[in-house]
């Protein structure tokens, strides 16, 4: 159309917008609307618009937006830095760079959820967990969480939870990293647990403690036995946790040899760069007597409906979409890609390149410490992996000066000591340049191979990594194989559309990415000095300002990794308030029946009390059980959680009304801003009347899902909450939701450029769009199956819940026969089941096409029409494409004795001819996972010969 190539407005974010002018026009008719316009007066209350526009100037092109982040970047500077404290250079091998950190085959899947379309990112989790088990010396681990930070505190959680000892405190080892203490405080404190910090060899009473946490090697460097520690207190019932270098542990005796009980600790240091705090995977272990308090995903075995072997996540129930405020916790995204690229690094480099890998970090630090020594400075501990310390007295300024002019940041400890760690990228001219900032310019690098420092009795023995996986042929014809055949599994959005409702999986631009594999971005140590990461300055200043326009909020905090952690970070806000206003008693938190599971569970850790409110036969929050709710707790109201627009698709008419009553008692309004995507440009949550909200950046803003992470769920405030917004998690002290000050920065400009790329009025036209594809995919479908809730003027939001319940009685056709039968089709399902048991919750986006959301209408009516010959007795009730979706490849072979043909079962409506997606099994058993619950790799028969 060449209208559109000379509109300026229309070029610069035509990409982004899925349907063109005339497929607009074509679809408003079908949904029976003159224009974007008036549909959108249609649907969102006049009472909640926004009074003016969004303006952020012009929209600018890929080009532009392109070399206007160079610039930014370019104010970042990039030194060495060993000031490890957590955070490690790693040099992420090209071949996962461009196979899986740049492929959207790996970073625009979805969680893997629906097993049968997500077995290559199942199979990597679980190398992920094995990985882990084997590194720890422990027998389960979860499949990542957000940072070592937070697992740190999901450890405590945890031991809080399988402790016998009864006591209220936790102890921590005075060496873990300051930013765990700092979390640890956080997260300890609205449950009334004590932090008790010292010297576990001198200050730890094990009576007094339900558990404690040891850190392996400690920031300054020592590497300490904890068994003795850790069985006083197994003696008294309570439970230790160690918070362990995973490059160390190739080389040193592993948590599980020493007795304990947890293990957790980051990945970052296998092959994700420190993008200035994240994002990366953290892990957790624990003994199989414990597995089923442990939080976050766990990938199991199972088998399919033909017996053959398939992944899907185990023991679901412990997670708060179904437990909700008795979850073990609210972790829901939490760095799935991170997670991936760290187990192939480990597949990449195999047990043997690992350990070469900390041998030379290890002798590098040795060699370091031997200078030093020569040069007459004291080095502490006397033995140690990678980090020394070195006493340096009235010196620390001059060294630290004159190793910056080296170009080298170092750690600053105490005012008369440094520490230094040394990483995978640690290089002669590295060490050199150390050398020389403490004045040892004569000093030679020796390339022969200096004795180990290790301490004696802690260097490691047992094997670990024997699975053949890890010794594959590592030539790298085989390895893009490898991580091919995987990506070739599973179903993401470089293939069809995920019309997952709530989830907002729209397109990630690759003019959005393109900037975070830049090192002025991804090689930032998240604790270098200020000065170093003025571009990050600029570039999170102007994101925030811009998210505040957006949503009338008056301050942003970009600390929370994901959006349950947004959540908790702005309850925790909202408790603060409270508590400085002399109101602790103010623990209710009403949260509607509806919500996402998070919110329960995420209030729970803020030591809230959940007050669960009904919902009216139209989705709407049943305002008088409200009312009547917030007046009895009315002297205790802390807050309320509410969505908008709401979880069942509906922009509520009276949202504000529902704030008043609860402001109307004291209380603060969280309004859980995940459906964002149906406002931006429309309508702000800061006018509406809520006090705090998070954002994920991951669904809204374009920041891709990774499999299942990573996230951004930073929280805006207004500005009476301002000064309760996370604190510096450096300092040590309680506030930090997160290990990094601002989470996980470096996938910060995919939001950034997705603001630049539309400007103000390609937001607002996304949001309409988005609008519009939701209602039209609601019309299509309306005549063959009920559309639950709609708004005045039946018109739904951004996503409509398709009710499928009825088939049930009518054709024994449940929620999970339709989701798996449109993966026959090529498309991933919708959200199942949530927010309404046994429906289907479809949300297009803004991105889809009209070819594209017809393709997936056509699925669904053709879906309709095969219940429906169930329900007229021309189809079999038990033998049919629904029961027995979905099909593989294997169907297409051997004896086939099913009532319908090899056609009807394979290439249903919406399969797209050739280039037909093919689960790679059948429907996956989940009860017989559980039952024989099996979370490492499995034995290898299947995985050929091993080849070093
Ligand atoms: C996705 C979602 C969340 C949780 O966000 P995560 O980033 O996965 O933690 C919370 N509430 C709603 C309504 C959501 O859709």
């Amino acid at each position: 159309m060449s209208a559109d190539r000379y509109d300026p407005y229309d070029f610069a974010n035509r990409r982004h917008i899925g349907p063109s002018q005339a497929e607009i026009a074509a679809m408003l008719a079908v949904v029976g609307a003159p224009d974007l316009h008036a549909l959108v007066d249609e649907t969102v209350p006049a009472g909640i618009r926004q009074a003016e526009r969004i303006d952020f100037g012009r929209s600018l092109s890929e080009r532009r937006v392109i070399e206007h982040i160079r610039t930014v970047a370019d104010r970042n500077r990039v030194l060495v830095s060993l000031i490890g404290q957590g955070y490690h250079g790693t040099t992420m091998p090209p071949a996962i760079q461009r196979n899986i950190f740049e492929n959207p085959a790996w970073y625009t899947a979805y969680s893997p959820y629906q097993p049968e379309i997500s077995q290559g990112r199942l199979e990597a989790l679980l190398n992920f967990q094995t990985l882990v088990c084997d590194l720890t010396g422990l027998d389960v681990a979860n499949a990542s969480l957000l940072d070592e930070a937070t697992a740190a505190a999901e450890a405590m959680g945890m031991a809080h939870r399988v402790a016998t000892a009864k006591a209220d405190a936790f102890f921590v080892d005075h060496e873990c990293l300051p930013q765990t203490i700092a979390v640890l405080r956080t997260r300890a404190a609205p449950l009334g647990w004590r932090i008790v910090v010292g010297d576990p060899f001198t200050d730890l009473d094990p009576a007094a403690v339900f558990g404690a946490l040891f850190q392996y090697p400690g920031v300054c460097g020592d590497v300490h036995d904890f068994s003795g520690p850790i069985a006083a207190l197994h003696a008294v019932g309570a439970i230790a946790a160690i918070a362990a270098d995973p490059l160390a542990l190739t080389l040193l005796k592993p948590p599980g040899e020493m007795g304990a009980d947890i293990a957790v600790g980051s990945m970052q240091r296998y092959g994700v760069p420190m993008g200035y705090g994240g994002p990366h995977a953290a892990y957790m272990a624990t003994r199989d007597a414990h597995k089923r308090a442990l939080p976050g995903r766990i990938v199991g075995v199972s088998v399919d409906a033909n017996g053959n072997r398939a992944y899907r996540l185990a023991l679901q129930t412990r997670e708060q979409h179904i437990r909700r405020e008795k979850a073990t916790s609210n972790i829901c995204t939490s760095q799935v890609l991170l997670a991936v690229i760290a187990s192939m690094y480990a597949v990449y480099h195999g047990p043997r390149g690992l350990k070469a890998i900390a041998d030379r970090v290890h002798r590098d630090a040795v060699r370091l410490a031997a200078g030093l020594e020569r040069l007459g400075f004291t080095v502490r501990p006397p033995a140690f992996f990678d980090t020394i310390t070195v006493e340096v007295g009235p010196f620390q300024g001059v060294i630290l000066q004159n190793a910056l002019a080296n170009g080298v940041n170092l750690r600053r400890v105490g005012s008369d000591r440094i520490g230094i760690t040394v990483d995978e990228r640690t290089r002669p001219d590295i060490v050199q340049a150390v050398w020389h900032a403490f004045g040892g310019s004569e000093l030679a690098y020796d390339e022969g191979w200096p004795e180990p420092r290790l301490p004696q009795g802690l260097v490691r023995t047992s094997e670990y990594l024997t699975h053949p996986i890890f010794h594959m042929n590592r030539a790298e014809s085989e390895m893009t194989r490898y991580m091919r055949r995987l990506a070739d599994r599973d179903l993401a959005l470089d293939r069809a559309m995920i019309p997952l409702g709530s989830c907002t999986m729209k397109l990630n631009a690759t003019a959005e990415m393109l900037p975070i594999s830049w090192p002025e971005f991804s090689e930032i140590h998240p604790f270098a000095p200020e000065d170093q990461a003025q571009g990050y300055r600029q570039l999170i200043d102007d994101l925030s300002e811009k998210l505040c326009a957006i949503t009338g909020y008056d301050a942003i905090s970009m600390q929370p990794n994901s959006g349950a952690q947004g959540e908790y970070a702005g309850l925790l806000a909202i408790r603060s308030f409270h508590l400085s206003r002399g109101e602790a008693h103010r623990t209710v938190c009403l949260i509607p029946s509806s919500a996402h599971g998070t919110n329960p569970a995420s209030a729970q850790m803020c030591g809230m009390s959940v007050v669960v409110v009904g919902a009216d036969a139209d989705g709407n929050i049943d305002l008088d059980d409200f009312r009547a709710k917030a007046e009895r707790h009315g002297a205790n109201l802390a807050a309320c959680m509410i969505t908008y627009p709401s979880t069942h698709g509906v922009f509520e008419e009276r949202v504000r009304e529902i704030c008043d009553i609860v402001h109307g008692h004291g209380g603060q309004v969280y309004l859980d801003g995940a459906n964002l995507n149906a406002l931006v440009g429309l309508a702000r949550p800061g006018d509406i009347g809520a006090d705090v909200s998070h954002l994920n950046l991951h669904k809204t803003f374009c920041i891709p899902h990774g499999g299942g992470g990573p996230g951004m769920g930073p929280i805006g405030v207004k500005a009476h909450l301002i000064p309760f917004l996370p604190g510096d998690p450096r300092s040590g002290e309680a506030g930090a939701v997160s290990a990094a000050p601002y989470g996980s920065a470096s996938i910060l400009p995919i939001s950034w450029s997705y603001c630049l790329l539309m400007g103000g009025r390609g937001l607002t036209q996304a949001t309409r769009v988005a609008i519009l594809n939701a209602n039209y995919i609601a019309r299509r479908l309306a005549g063959a199956y009920p559309i639950l809730y709609a708004g005045r003027n039946g018109r739904v939001a951004h996503e409509c819940i398709v009710d499928v319940r009825p088939f049930q009685k009518s054709a024994g056709i449940s929620v999970d026969d339709i989701a798996k039968r449109l993966i026959d089709c090529g498309f991933h399902p919708p959200t199942m089941s949530w927010p309404v048991a046994g429906t289907l919750m479809i949300e297009p986006t803004e991105s889809e096409t009209k070819a594209e959301i017809d393709r997936f209408c056509d699925a669904m009516l053709a879906i309709r029409e095969e219940i429906r010959a169930i329900e007229e007795g021309s189809s079999d009730p038990r033998n049919n494409p629904l029961k027995n979706a979905p099909h593989t490849v294997q169907d297409l072979i051997g004896p086939w004795e099913r009532p319908y043909s090899r056609e009807a079962a394979c290439f249903p409506a919406g399969t797209l001819g050739i280039d037909k997606y093919w689960p790679p099994v059948n429907r996956v058993d989940n009860a017989y996972g559980d039952r024989n619950l099996m979370c490492s790799c499995p034995p290898p028969e299947a995985y050929g010969e091993a080849a070093e």
